[in-house]
């Protein structure tokens, strides 16, 4: 028996790192899944070898910012895959900015994608899951929408914002009795696209930052995409079925300073 057997799972930002990763294992787990991704080319080929491997995967393309793009997506996976169990709202992007340097267009993009996003998907869920019987709903925050860095104001702001919103659409669902689950996951610093794109970023900086965060770590190392899909398969089961307007950190210690 897989730990989410018969469940259906949509997955955003699917195409890699964190989402590919989990994507994979609720795979492996038994879930079918529905991966989505503004990178079409990259997504279907997360759903290819999740269906060369004997599990069951469609790919629908989308921008996580978009409402129109949300109503087609979730149109997709339900109608692909016959209902909606599980919500795994991962697309996120990272702008390297301070609350000076950072400009009003890179922090609506910003928000867009990392919140906007969460708030529109968490929505669309809820109506298709309360109509069922319920569903899990897990959003990715971080470390950074839980302790402020300079150099990531927009980052910040969004994650904190993704945290605290959590807290009230769980707490709804469950006032409502809709059996709808919704919590966050904090990742700390794990090596994925998106951390390696951050690191270039800093030009001549991005050795001596590397070297900063992992010291940063109290196990000595930055993370695997691996090791956030594991908590995100737990919030995803019915192994969590007590758990909601919870945040679980993964992060080898790096907030327990
Ligand atoms: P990643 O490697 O950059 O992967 C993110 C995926 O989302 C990419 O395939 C990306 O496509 C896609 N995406 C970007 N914008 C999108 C949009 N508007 N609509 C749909 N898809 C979009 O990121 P990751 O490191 O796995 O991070 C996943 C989540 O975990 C994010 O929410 C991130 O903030 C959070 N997180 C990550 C870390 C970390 O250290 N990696 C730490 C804490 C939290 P393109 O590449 O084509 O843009």
């Amino acid at each position: 028996m897989g730990r989410v057997d018969g469940k259906i799972a949509m997955v955003t930002g699917g195409a890699m790192g964190i989402g590919k990763a989990t994507c994979l294992l609720l795979a492996r787990e038994g879930a079918a899944v529905a991966v989505t991704d503004i990178d079409t080319e990259a997504g279907e080929a997360v759903a290819r070898e999740i269906n060369e491997n004997g599990g069951k995967a469609i790919f629908c393309q989308q921008d996580v910012a978009s409402e129109q793009d949300w109503q087609r997506a979730i149109g997709c996976v339900v109608s692909g895959l016959g209902g909606l169990d599980i919500l795994v709202n991962n697309a996120g992007i990272v702008i390297v900015g301070t609350v000076e340097s950072a400009t009003l267009k890179e922090w609506q993009k910003t928000q867009a994608v990392n919140l906007d996003s969460v708030f529109l998907g968490t929505q669309q869920a809820i109506a298709v899951m309360k109509e069922s019987g319920g569903g899990s709903i897990v959003n990715l925050s971080s470390i950074e929408g839980i302790i402020g860095e300079p150099n990531t104001a927009a980052y910040n702001a969004s994650k904190g914002g993704v945290r605290i919103f959590t807290k009230s659409a769980a707490i709804h669902c469950a006032e409502q009795g809709y059996g709808i689950r919704v919590n966050s996951v904090h990742p700390g610093y794990i090596q994925t696209p998106l951390v390696e794109n951050a690191v270039c970023s800093l030009g001549k900086d991005a050795d001596a930052f590397v070297q900063q965060v992992i010291a940063r770590h109290p196990v000595g190392h930055l993370g695997e995409a691996d090791d956030i899909a594991y908590g995100i398969l737990y919030l995803a089961s019915d192994e969590s079925k007590f758990v909601t307007g919870s945040e679980l950190v993964i992060d080898g210690g790096y907030t327990a300073r």
